[in-house]
């Protein structure tokens, strides 16, 4: 098994990365509008993208964060819903999974 320790650095550095980039995009967000109304609307187009792309982020922000829970709490790797060992194949695609392969279908 690989060592969670390594898990847990590797969803740290994921989550690090997801909150500089929420904290971009929230502050793209609040820019001003004092642009033409044509480049306005252009700027609100992508500021809809930017809040999707942002709740996309902060679901896997919540998703890492509980996954981090679970290796303090000594259950990480352990299926939430039937109390299986989940994969190391599959810890390694998706390592803030709470669910094994099965569960998760
Ligand atoms: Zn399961």
């Amino acid at each position: 098994m690989k060592k969670i320790a390594e898990r847990e650095k590797q969803l740290k550095a994921r989550l690090e990365e997801l909150m500089a980039h929420l904290k971009k995009i929230d502050s793209e967000l609040d820019e001003p509008a004092d642009k033409d109304v044509e480049e306005r609307a252009v700027e609100r187009e992508g500021d809809e993208v930017l809040e999707v792309m942002g709740q996309v982020e902060l679901q896997e922000v919540r998703v890492i964060e509980a996954a981090l829970k679970r290796i303090e709490d000594g259950e990480y790797g352990i299926c939430v819903d039937c109390g299986d060992t989940i994969s190391e194949e599959r810890l390694d695609v998706l390592p803030a999974t709470p669910k094994c392969q099965k569960c998760a279908s």
